[in-house]
């Protein structure tokens, strides 16, 4: 049980690219703050489920998920203590939201009432979005009082910061509370030059917007622990890379 007396943060891993380590980072942060004593929940928004797989469900085995909550207005299904985490699993069944929310009104909060009822048992819920620009990620946006982008040390990872960036403004139509945790830069060869140069720019560019946390290393690590269905710090607790994913959790624990 935490200690603490803030109200639930409610954090969104949000960048409209795949691949940049946004199901990592909720898996992993999630397991740090736990480990930190937060009482944690992940929820899986991601139709691909990559995160309900890297904790160890079989999405297409599953009786409930988020898509009952987000289209059908039920409670949020939650599997408890999976690494100490609770997690809100999905699968592909919650593809069809766009299209069956289509003409719904306020659809937009569905997950933020969904979410609602549990807050009082959460420090943190962190919420793993798609890789799209789409409803599911708008209303994760909408439930969320932060996010955090994973951003890959690529200078391609650029061409997407504009519309990201005017993605979170429209949220705050809607959330005016949103507020941004910071910027994580993820799949750091700091051997390789391009990259030093995108994080370079990555500072440069994104730190008027929020904080840049520091890099996390590009790793095959990270690979087979989700291979193997645990976060970083159970399948190899000694990897570099844990004790920094380990301080920006502990960074989190400021957020208001
Ligand atoms: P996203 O959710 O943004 O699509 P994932 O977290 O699923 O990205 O990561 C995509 C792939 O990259 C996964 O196979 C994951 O294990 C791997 N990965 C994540 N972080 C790293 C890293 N720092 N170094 C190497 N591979 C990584
Ligand atoms: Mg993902």
């Amino acid at each position: 049980m935490s200690t603490s007396t803030s109200p639930c943060r409610t954090i969104a891993l949000f960048n409209q690219a795949g691949g940049v380590a946004k199901t990592t980072l909720t898996q992993n942060l999630g397991y740090h703050l736990a480990k930190r004593q937060h009482r944690v929940l992940l929820i899986d928004m991601d139709p691909q489920a990559s995160l309900t797989k890297f904790m160890g469900l079989i999405p297409k085995e599953l009786d409930k998920t988020v898509a009952d909550a987000i289209i059908d207005e039920l409670p949020l299904p939650i599997h408890t203590n999976i690494h100490s985490m609770d997690l809100a699993p999905s699968n592909r069944i919650l593809s069809g939201a766009e299209m069956q929310l289509v003409n719904t009104p306020l659809r937009d909060f569905r997950l933020k009432e969904a979410i609602e009822p549990v807050l009082s048992e959460y420090d943190f819920i962190l919420i793993d979005c798609p890789p799209s620009l789409g409803l599911l990620s708008y209303i994760s946006l909408v439930a969320a009082t932060h996010v955090l982008v994973p951003i890959e040390t690529h200078l391609k990872a650029f061409e997407g910061t504009d519309e990201l960036l005017q993605t979170l403004n429209s949220v705050r139509k809607a959330n005016k509370k949103l507020s941004i945790a910071g910027f994580v830069p993820t799949r750091y060869a700091k051997s390789n030059s391009a990259d030093v140069r995108a994080l370079g720019a990555i500072s440069s560019q994104l730190s008027a917007w929020g904080k840049i946390f520091p890099p996390i290393p590009r790793a095959t690590a990270f690979v087979d622990a989700s291979e193997d269905r645990a976060p970083l710090a159970v399948y190899d607790p000694k990897h570099p890379a844990v004790r920094l994913l380990e301080q920006i959790a502990q960074s989190l624990e400021v957020l208001t």
